[in-house]
């Protein structure tokens, strides 16, 4: 009896994620093997509960998902859905199924079932089951780019300076194949390459993100939604309360202000995910705005204005900080810097760009010493965060995503 229950949850699971990916094959063959023996259901009843027993799977993870679609396509291929946490995208026949993450605005909710279907394929036989690179690369600034760097004030006012980023799959000739006896293939050919998320600017790369990569970072927030009362479709305010610097160009975060600052690309999910997710590659803490946020009425909430931003958002004012366990405190971001003031925080600085050197600072070195908060000229293998006390209130490295 408890059988044909779990039964029943693997065929609703099954129709859910069918309902989704509209146009996806499904291998006849899969009927030679009973549904409940598929590693992908069992991991659907690993949460199974008793009280929910005849109610139908309303959601499934996309590891889950993942798993299903494959076995779906091969009709034999049965994997664990635990080792496909890092698979960003799959691609088998005419179909590409991607993670919702890499096709969502960042402060947008997963869907219930968080893949989609995508008419289209690598130009590889078999599945071909995608994982981010382990070093995504950054592009140097030239040194010729310093005239592109002006970090204006920003004023409250919405702008999107990034309509001709582009994001492209690809891959790479790297592959690991899986083992086919323990996976039960007989005739398909399954295998791991890296698939390359390349962020591109009026066509030409700039980086190499790692989408899902960032849900393991500590480093960012997603700052909860202020109610709009004023319900004015301006976005002007009188003056802006704050200091933040405008990032406009994607050269502005790599080479990122000595000032908190603000990225502008509403109504622009691509946008908004690359230099989010870029962001945080480049370990600057990143805070993602809502998409259709007022300030207006996220600044009248306050009888007293906080210090930062981000500590108007989110319920009584008490948005957690990604770096701020203690006092508040300014912080910089710098490659070098004093050891005795150095705090060792887990920033992943392996996943660092490797090709990231400091950049060629070019007629500014005069004026630089240790004292002085230094922009992150790009984050090197030893990267650390540097607490410089007194020095400003202003939060260096700050990004905000508007
Ligand atoms: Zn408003
Ligand atoms: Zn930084």
């Amino acid at each position: 009896m408890f059988e044909l229950y779990q039964g029943l949850k693997a065929v609703s699971a099954l129709a859910l994620i069918y309902n989704k990916l509209h146009g996806a094959r499904i291998s006849l063959q899969i009927a030679n093997r009973r549904i409940n023996d598929w590693k992908w259901s069992q991991s659907i009843y690993d949460i199974f509960e008793y009280e929910s027993m005849v109610e139908s799977i309303d959601q499934c993870s996309r590891e889950e998902a993942f798993a299903c679609t494959v076995a779906c396509e091969s009709g034999t291929i049965d994997l664990d859905p635990k080792s496909l946490s890092a698979v960003m995208a799959i691609s088998s026949g005419n179909s590409l199924y991607v993670a919702d993450r890499l096709l969502l605005d960042p402060w947008k909710d997963s869907s219930p079932v968080p893949v989609e279907r995508i008419v289209g394929n690598v130009g590889r036989p078999g599945i071909v089951m995608m994982i981010a690179p382990d070093q995504p690369r950054i592009r140097k600034l030239d040194e010729g780019t310093w005239h592109l760097i002006n970090h204006a004030e920003f004023d409250g006012a919405s702008d999107d300076t990034f309509q001709e980023l582009t994001l492209h799959l690809s891959i790479s000739d790297w592959q690991q194949a899986v083992d086919i006896n323990s996976v039960g293939s007989r005739d398909t050919e399954i295998c791991f390459v890296n698939g390359i998320v390349g962020l591109h600017d009026h066509g030409e790369w700039v980086a190499d993100l790692d989408i899902l990569g960032m849900s393991q970072r500590e480093d960012w927030r997603l700052l909860s939604s202020v109610t709009c009362y004023c319900n004015v479709s301006s976005t002007k305010i009188i003056s802006f309360p704050w200091s933040l610097s405008c990032i406009d160009k994607w050269e502005e975060l790599i080479e990122c202000p000595a000032n908190a600052s603000i990225i502008r690309a509403r109504d622009n999910w691509q946008a908004r995910l690359a230099l989010a997710v870029l962001s945080v590659q480049l370990g600057h803490t990143t805070y993602i705005i809502p998409p259709n946020l007022c300030w207006k009425c996220c600044i009248r909430q306050h009888a007293v204005l906080p210090a930062n931003p981000f500590q108007c958002f989110g319920e009584d004012g008490n948005t957690s900080d990604p770096n701020m366990n203690e006092e508040p405190r300014s912080e910089i971001c710098s490659s070098d810097g004093d050891s005795s003031r150095k705090i060792q925080e887990d920033w992943q600085s392996d996943d660092m760009e490797s090709d990231c050197e400091p950049l060629n600072k070019d007629g500014r070195d005069e004026e630089e010493n240790d004292e002085e908060p230094l922009a992150c000229f790009g984050h090197r293998e030893n990267m650390s965060h540097t607490m410089a006390q007194g020095v400003s209130k202003s939060r260096l490295c700050d990004v905000y995503i508007w």
